[in-house]
């Protein structure tokens, strides 16, 4: 990003974002993934102290965080200005072993969208016993991210018995029940594959990788999320947790 980009990004978006907030109908959805000591750079990784910086300040300013399952069993899933939902794509093996102690002292919760086939076989992601163990404590919730983490983008081509059926059979075995959150792998999706994803599945929460309003639809949820980036500077975080960036695919005309 330029200096000028950059600067609309940071301070201007954020403006419009507030002045557009009554559009937040659901609970504001922000997203990461792997956690790293050092230096990951980009955005698929966050450094794992500014993470504790992030943690902290949902902690001090008194935010309410929910697992999936608590969405299920009757959660306020509508837009609270103190409310948010943490989210991780893929599986991340860091995602039990660098925060899973520091977010139970916390007491803060999160979820998972699992890249099926990597768990357990892959030394970088989870292991089921982790997954299970995540599960049980009650602080960490668990979706589908497909079985092989491949894009959804051509819903025609996509093998739905294994990317869809398999991964939700598999994860049947391991943890006793289905997803019903998915996850779009690499944020890629169209009309048709959504619509796919929203008629001919059981999944009920489906989240996108775009800065968007979440919106209704046949009685399931597609839900806008905000990814928060390694390298942007802290208000920017703490403008994606309240909300304000969810106005960004309406002024880029999406
Ligand atoms: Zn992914």
């Amino acid at each position: 990003m330029n200096i000028i980009k950059r600067m609309i990004y940071n301070s201007m978006l954020p403006i419009t974002g507030t002045l557009l907030k009554n559009k937040n109908k659901y609970i504001n959805v922000i997203y990461y993934h792997d956690i790293v000591k050092g230096n990951g750079g980009g955005a698929q990784y966050t450094n794992i102290d500014i993470f504790k910086i992030h943690m902290n300040y949902i902690v001090e300013n008194g935010y309410n965080t929910y697992t999936f399952d608590e969405l299920d069993n009757g959660a306020d899933i509508s837009f609270q200005s103190k409310s948010v939902l943490i989210t991780f794509d893929d599986g991340w093996l860091s995602n039990y072993k660098e925060i899973f102690e520091f977010m139970k002292e916390k007491n803060i919760k999160y979820n998972i969208y699992l890249a099926v086939s990597e768990i357990g076989n892959n030394p970088d992601y989870l292991t089921w016993d982790m997954v299970r163990e995540m599960h049980e404590s009650g602080l960490v919730g668990f979706g589908a991210h497909t079985y092989s983490h491949v894009s959804v983008q051509n819903i025609a081509e996509v093998n739905k018995e294994i990317e869809f059926d398999l991964a939700n059979k598999k994860f049947y075995e391991e943890l006793g029940y289905e997803p019903i959150d998915f996850c779009y792998p690499y944020g890629q999706y169209t009309k048709e594959s959504n619509d796919y994803l929203v008629n001919d599945t059981i999944y009920k929460r489906i989240y996108t990788s775009d800065l968007m309003f979440s919106y209704e639809q046949s009685g399931k949820i597609i839900f806008g999320r905000s990814s928060i980036n390694n390298d942007e500077p802290f208000k920017t975080f703490i403008n994606k947790l309240k909300g304000n960036y969810n106005a960004f695919n309406l002024i880029r005309g999406k």
